[in-house]
Parts: C-alpha cells; sequence; structure tokens
C-alpha cells in the first residue's frame, strides 16, 4: 500500500538499515495467541480424521493396551527399551502393594553404523544386549522370562505383542525393518543366538510413561515425550476408535492410542514453517515427515539455533566485530547440541559466563556481551516455539478426552521437558494462553516400567484366554 511504501522511503532516507535478519527470525519463530488457536483446532481435527481411519498426518495408532495398573501387579518382568539414542535392558520386580523396583538395569548406545545397516545387525546386537543380563534373580513363580518391548517408532499393532513398523523417525535408516513385526525380528535375533524368552509385549515409549504414570496416579490421562524426539499417548473410549473393527468396538472401554503427533503437519499448510525448519527438513533421513517433531524435539533445537547462526553471522549480525574468531565448527551440520540451549537459559549471569564458555565450546572465542545476548534470545526464541507448539498439541488432547478436570494429569519424560530450565513454566503458559486446566508432571523413566506392567498385564490376559 501506499503507507507502507512511504514509511520505506522515510527510513531510507533516515538511513536506516533493512530489517535485520535477526528481527526477521523472532517474528518468524513467534505464535500468535490466536495462530495457537488455530494449529490446537487442526490438531483436534486430524486427532478425529486418524481415528476414522480417513487421511491425516497423526496415524493415531492402537495400542491394543485397553488397562490401565491396579498396583496389584506382582513379580518379575523385564523391559527391553529401544529409544532415540539408547537400548536399555532393565529387570524390574513388582511388589504386588504398588510398588516396583529396578532390580538390574544396563545401558547401550546405539552406534550408528546399526541405526543405518541390516535389520539382523541392529536385532543381533539388541539380543547380545539382552543376552548380558544375569539370570539369577529371575523368578522361577513366573515360570519363564518375559519382555516388554519398548520400540519407540510408529508401529502398526494387530494385538499387544504384534506390529510392523511405520517408518523409521529420529536418524534411524536401518533396512529391512519397515512394514516387518519388529517383535519377530527379536524372537529370530533371540533364536539366533540360542535363548529363551517371551516377549508379550510391543508398546510405544509413550503408552510406557502413560502406564508408569498411570501406576503411580491413575489421574493420568496423557503421557508424553519431550526427548530426542516427540509423541503422546492418551486412554481413548473404545466406541470412538472408529477405525477399530467392530467386535472390539462393541466391547466398550478403553484403550491407549499411541498419537504419534510428531508427524503434525507433514500433509498440508496446518503449521507455519520457516526456511530454517525447511533447512532441516531437506538434511533429514526422513524428509517430508515428521514436520512437528522437526520444530520441538532434541534432536532439532540445536542445529535449529545453529542454522539461525549461520544467517545471522552472514549478514554480519553477530560475532561481526574485530576480534572475534570464529571457527569452522559454525558450518558443521549439528555441530550446536541441544543441550547447549539449557546451559544457556541458566545463565542468569551479567555478563554471560556460560553463554561465553558455551561459544568457546562450539568454537567462538572473543564474542562481545551484546552478541552473546543476541545468542541468548534465539535459544529463547526457539524453545519458547517448541513450548507454544507442545502446548497446542496437549491442548487438542484434552479436548479429544473432553475432560474440563483439572485433576487430569498429563506425565512427561524426556531430556527437553526435564532438563531444560524453562520449558515447563514456558508449556504452562502456553496451555494458560489456550485456556486449558491440568496438572503437568515430569514421568521419568517410564517408558521402560511401563512396558514391564504391560507385560505382566498381557501375560495375565493370556492365561485367562487359555485357561
Ligand atoms: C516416534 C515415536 C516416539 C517418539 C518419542 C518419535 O520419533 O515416532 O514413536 O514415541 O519419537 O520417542
Ligand atoms: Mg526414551
Amino acid at each position: 500500500s501506499a503507507g507502507f511504501v512511504g514509511y520505506k522511503l522515510e527510513s531510507e532516507l533516515l538511513g536506516f538499515k533493512p530489517r535485520s535478519v535477526f528481527s526477521d527470525l523472532t517474528s518468524q519463530f513467534s505464535l500468535t495467541g490466536s495462530q495457537m488457536e488455530e494449529i490446537a483446532t487442526h490438531f483436534f481435527m486430524e486427532m478425529r480424521r486418524g481415528l476414522q481411519g480417513i487421511e491425516s498426518s497423526i496415524r493415531m495408532l492402537p495400542s491394543y493396551v485397553t488397562e490401565i495398573p491396579t498396583s496389584r501387579e506382582k513379580g518379575v518382568y523385564y523391559a527391553l527399551d529401544l529409544g532415540g539414542t539408547n537400548f536399555r535392558v532393565s529387570r524390574f520386580t513388582f511388589d504386588g502393594m504398588g510398588s516396583a523396583s529396578i532390580t538390574d538395569e544396563r545401558k547401550y548406545t546405539v552406534p550408528d553404523s546399526k541405526m543405518t545397516g541390516t535389520a539382523e545387525e541392529l536385532f543381533d546386537f539388541l539380543a547380545e544386549c539382552v543376552a548380558s543380563l544375569d539370570t539369577s534373580a529371575d523368578d522361577a513363580s513366573t515360570g519363564g522370562r518375559f519382555y516388554g518391548f519398548t520400540f519407540s517408532f510408529p508401529t502398526q499393532q494387530t494385538a499387544i505383542d504384534r506390529g510392523t513398523l511405520i517408518s523409521w523417525t529420529k536418524g534411524f535408516n536401518t533396512t529391512g525393518v519397515v512394514d516387518h513385526d519388529v517383535v519377530e525380528l527379536l524372537r529370530d535375533a533371540f533364536k539366533r543366538r540360542g535363548f529363551e524368552g517371551d516377549i508379550t509385549a510391543l508398546v510405544n515409549d509413550t503408552v510406557g510413561t502413560l502406564i508408569s504414570a498411570a501406576y503411580t496416579d491413575p489421574r493420568t490421562h496423557i503421557g508424553v515425550i519431550l526427548g530426542t524426539g516427540t509423541n503422546a499417548a492418551y486412554r481413548e473410549k473404545v466406541e470412538n476408535i472408529l477405525k477399530l473393527p467392530k467386535e472390539i468396538r462393541d466391547r466398550g472401554g478403553e484403550m491407549i492410542i499411541n498419537t504419534e503427533w510428531g508427524n503434525f503437519g507433514s500433509n498440508g499448510k496446518m503449521l507455519p514453517s520457516t526456511d530454517v525448519d525447511r533447512e532441516i527438513d531437506d538434511n533429514s533421513r526422513n524428509k517430508g515427515q515428521q514436520l512437528l517433531e522437526k520444530m520441538i524435539s532434541g534432536m532439532y533445537l540445536g542445529e535449529m539455533v545453529r542454522l539461525c547462526l549461520v544467517r545471522m553471522y552472514d549478514s554480519g549480525e553477530i560475532w561481526s566485530e574485530p576480534g572475534v574468531e570464529v571457527k569452522a565448527d559454525l558450518r558443521k551440520p549439528n555441530s550446536f547440541l541441544s543441550r547447549y540451549l539449557s546451559d544457556i537459559e541458566y545463565d542468569m549471569s551479567e555478563q554471560l559466563h556460560i553463554v561465553h564458555r558455551v561459544e568457546k565450546t562450539f568454537g567462538v572465542e572473543g564474542s562481545t556481551l551484546e552478541d552473546r545476548i543476541k545468542l541468548k534470545e534465539i535459544c529463547g526464541m526457539i524453545i519458547q516455539r517448541a513450548a507454544n507448539l507442545t502446548a497446542c498439541a496437549i491442548a487438542a488432547c484434552i479436548r479429544q478426552i473432553g475432560s474440563q478436570d483439572s485433576d487430569l494429569v498429563v506425565g512427561i519424560d524426556g531430556s527437553v521437558f526435564e532438563h531444560h530450565p524453562s520449558f515447563r513454566q514456558r508449556l504452562s503458559a502456553g496451555l494458560g494462553e489456550l485456556a486449558v486446566q491440568c496438572n503437568v508432571i515430569l514421568a521419568k523413566d517410564g517408558s521402560g516400567q511401563g512396558a514391564a506392567l504391560i507385560s505382566h498385564g498381557a501375560l495375565i490376559a493370556r492365561e485367562k484366554l487359555t485357561s
């Protein structure tokens, strides 16, 4: 419009610089209240479509978990937890009175070569880890070893102990797993190593987190992961899961749905995205997929900051004073770690000492205070958007549950939620903006315990069927 042109001319006459990359970024990354409302509404509609089995970016996968724990669970059960970066093997002992303890646990880092090799290589690696558990403490009363397999990727389940991988996420790209039953693949690897063990349940980490949080507090209705990846599971009325066969729906009751919300927005324009988001997606192993996850989760937050910094550096808006030394790390993908966002946020010192230290680790020497302030603001802006988007997603789930109860508990686990110092507060503010009432708690390390509890539940159900 004429007004705009007039403004431009005037600012040029006054010698103003064009809009800075920094201010462009901050405006692109910020979400208004009405944008958040709109995202939450789209999210809710996608959930409904997913439940009906209509094409949707939110898959809404049935988990076949239809009970929450009673706290009377008793015995020794194992959890095999393949998450984003680790494989954890744990033995849980449940005392029958609502208390659980871990009586053995091993943690292994999944080497990148297993994430991109063949199915046999990956599953042999898992079996080898399981074999390292000592058997002396096994519980004779359960008559064998029972494993709950936490597999933190989207699987299409047809039963509690059956499910095929739909697609890899979080940088995994192993061949021969998509469209295969992952329980079968693990059983085969066990056999190749010549050992016994019954995998009685296949569980997404969000489902495990929900079950484990509900074991302590039955008011828990939603389990969320905000870690390497992001996702949520919630308790749905079976009658609402229209894509399930009628025989199952007629039984009524509840079933936990694994939403796979990380994929939200991958089918259209429901998520306002920036060119930084497009670059992250272009460089990922799963282009076009998990677009919400790529804005929220720990696998991408650091890289998002780096890409913003590259843009600002190239336009001379950061680290441009003489005497500042910037090493090549700035151009190296994934060199800015997501945990730096937490470290930087902790820094309340006047001179931003911690920010300075992070810069050094990253490869920048001699920055000015102004540089550090900008870096801190970029990190804040990125975590703020992640928290707001999470709020939109939780709001949609609560709307679908149809609860007005402020006692409803949302159990959240994962590094972003646990370790970022202001994420929780920003999330609460976002939920407040959307007028959502709920009780957000840290549900630490629940994915394994939940799977162990479910393997117990599945076992009981199976005994009932065969007796
Ligand atoms: C996967 C989910 C998982 C989440 C958190 C996502 O990438 O698709 O299945 O629950 O990460 O681990
Ligand atoms: Mg995990």
